[in-house]
Order: C-alpha cells, then structure tokens, then sequence
C-alpha cells in the first residue's frame, strides 16, 4: 500500500508554515530570544508553547511504547480527526465510511470538509458487516471509521472482523479508542506497525480526566504522521495544555486508580439497573457507560431531567430504538440515578 497515493494533491506540494519555535528550538537561558516577537516580561506563558510538544510526546512515547514520530497531537481527538479528513479526502470527490450507530463527530466533520459520507449499520449484536462495508467502498473510499469500545453501543469490535478489515480496506482505517483504558480488549498500538494504512486515536477527555484541557492523540507509522505534522496549526497544543497533561500522564497510579474505581461502579450500577422494572435491557459495557433500552425513552429522559439527572437520549440513532445511554459517575451520582429511577 503506497500512502502517498492517498494525499490530496495540494497537501502533497505544501510547503508548510515554519514558525520562529520552529527555526529555534534550544531555551537555554544564555540565549536571548528576539525571533518570535513575543513580550519579554515573563510570567510562565509569555513565549509561545514547543510545536512538536517533545516533552510531553516523549513521556506518552514511553507509557504507550510508540516512537515519538509516530505520535501527532491534537486540541482533542477532534482535531486529530479534521486534520485526518484534510489530508486525505478531495472535498466533491472523495468518500468516507462510517458504520452508525457511533460517534457523531466523523459524520458532522465529513460534512465539514464536503466530503460524502457513506453509511453502513453495524450489525445486531453492533458488529461491522465486512462483506457490505467493502460492498459500499470505491476508489474513493479514503478512511473507514472503526470506533471500539463504540460510542454510544459501548461494546469493542471482534478482533478478527476489524483484522479483516485493515487487511482488505484500500483506504486508512482509522479505529478511536476514545474509551480503551476501560476496556477489557487490547488495544491495537501493539499491532501499529503491522499495518500501514492503521491510525489509532486516543484522547485525555474520558479515562484520563482532562476533557477540559483539550488533548487526543494519533497514532500512526511515521509517514502519516509527518503528512499530519505538515498540515497542523504550528502552536495546536497550548502551553498549559502541554504542562497540564503530563503532570496527568506521569501520574500514571491515580488515573489507573480512578479508573479502577469508575469501573467497579459500572458492575454496581449494572446489577441495580436490573431491579429497574421500565428497563428491558441493558447491554454490556467495555466503557464508561452503558446502554440501555426502556419502555419509553424521551418519556423517562424527560423524568429523569425533572429530577435533575441528566443522561442522553439515544433513540433517533439506528439501532437504537428507546435507548438511554448513562455514565459512570461517583458512587454518589450513581446512588441519585438509581433512586430517581426508583422513583419513576
Ligand atoms: C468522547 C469521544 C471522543 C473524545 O473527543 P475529544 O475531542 O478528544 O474530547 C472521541 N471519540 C469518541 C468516540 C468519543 O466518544
């Protein structure tokens, strides 16, 4: 597989934007620093944040065991997505797949970029359909979106369908492992250099606890990352970003310990939502949610809001009829789910 016939043409002739940062990259402090126009009083962001975040890409490059050149950073995992779209997808030409019901974002960004998205359901038991996903894709197919564990039916993709799929795919596949941390399957970094057309995403939003701060992450061979790195806003990953998350990522005990805790909450509230009489099914969760079906639900999204438990309603979504899609929370916010639903 030749990446580089994938790349839209102007990406490929781009020159790309080359900051002061850039140029110049050594702070020592025997140097004086007048490239950037920045003001010279300091006060901890007076100069502009590392472009290729090295300090925080080297830390993630240990914990994950990939090479730094094979990481790209984002402001969230959604501009790691749009930079994926604008590289790759000719806006009137070119097609992506996506296999709802799943994460909204891939639809809105294609729609973003101009590009046709092509839908194929997943399965009942919420698995891809090999056999009409490459039914549905041309030529101009240029990425596939697997997400697994998936958003908003919680369950990770078979192994064996998505291996099928990375191997007979003629585009990337891109797999968000938004939720992997909680996730009993393994993630696919550890077979990352076993196919060239994979990109993984990963974000610090859910697992990590830093949704504020704005940082997902990509994974992929060091040729599709320096496609990415060319295209992305120079200074993408502020200052405080930057610092912020690898204070997170170094404090790698807690994260596991929330985590542990999050997930130990998930198999409580699973067995209470049993003894909910309106709840007729609740399906298995490999995140940090999970989704249920109900006799009603806008009627008992609505009680719930009036009771002031807010969940989201996932029935407009394919496959979802009457589903309500709930997260983890403490062990005190799941207590009120529960005693609200009790209530109704
Ligand atoms: C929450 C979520 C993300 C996270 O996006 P960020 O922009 O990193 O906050 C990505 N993918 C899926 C499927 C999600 O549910």
């Amino acid at each position: 597989m030749n990446i580089q016939n994938l790349v839209r043409a102007n990406i490929k002739s781009l020159k790309p934007y080359s900051s002061a940062r850039d140029e110049f990259k050594e702070f020592t402090s025997d140097l004086v620093f007048l490239d950037a126009n920045e003001n010279p009083f300091e006060n901890g962001v007076n100069r502009y944040p590392d472009p290729q975040q090295i300090d925080l890409k080297t830390e993630l490059s240990k914990l994950k065991e990939v090479p730094v050149n094979q990481i790209l950073l984002g402001n969230g995992s959604d501009e790691v997505l749009d930079l994926i779209f604008r590289a790759f997808c000719e806006p009137k030409e070119d097609n992506i797949i996506t296999l709802p019901p799943t994460y909204g974002m891939y639809k809105v960004l294609a729609n973003i970029n101009n590009v046709e998205e092509r839908e194929v359901l997943l399965t009942d038991n919420f698995e891809p359909s090999t056999k009409a996903i490459l039914e549905v894709a041309n030529e101009q197919s240029k990425l596939l979106f697997l997400c697994s564990p998936n958003n908003p039916t919680g369950n990770s993709f078979s192994t064996e369908i998505v291996e099928t799929l990375l191997k007979s795919f003629k585009g990337l596949v891109v797999i968000d492992e938004a939720y992997i941390d909680f996730s009993s399957t393994k993630s696919w970094l550890t077979r990352l250099n076993e196919f060239p057309n994979l990109i993984i995403t990963q974000t610090l939003s859910k697992a990590y606890g830093m949704a504020g701060i704005r940082l997902g992450i990509c994974y992929a061979s060091s040729e599709i990352i320096a496609i990415l790195n060319k295209i992305k806003p120079p200074y993408n990953i502020n200052g405080l970003t930057q610092k912020k998350g690898l204070k997170r990522i170094l404090n790698k005990n807690k994260v596991e310990l929330e985590i542990t805790k999050i997930l130990e909450q998930r198999e409580k509230l699973i067995d209470k939502l049993k003894t909910i009489s309106f709840i007729n099914k609740i399906y298995p969760s490999d995140a940090n949610f999970v989704l249920v079906i109900v006799d009603d639900a806008l009627k008992r999204y609505n009680q719930l809001l009036e009771k002031g438990v807010v969940i989201r309603n996932r029935t407009t979504q394919p496959l979802c009829e009457n589903t309500l899609r709930l997260t983890i929370g403490t062990k005190a916010e799941n207590k009120k789910l529960i005693q609200a639903l009790k209530e109704l």
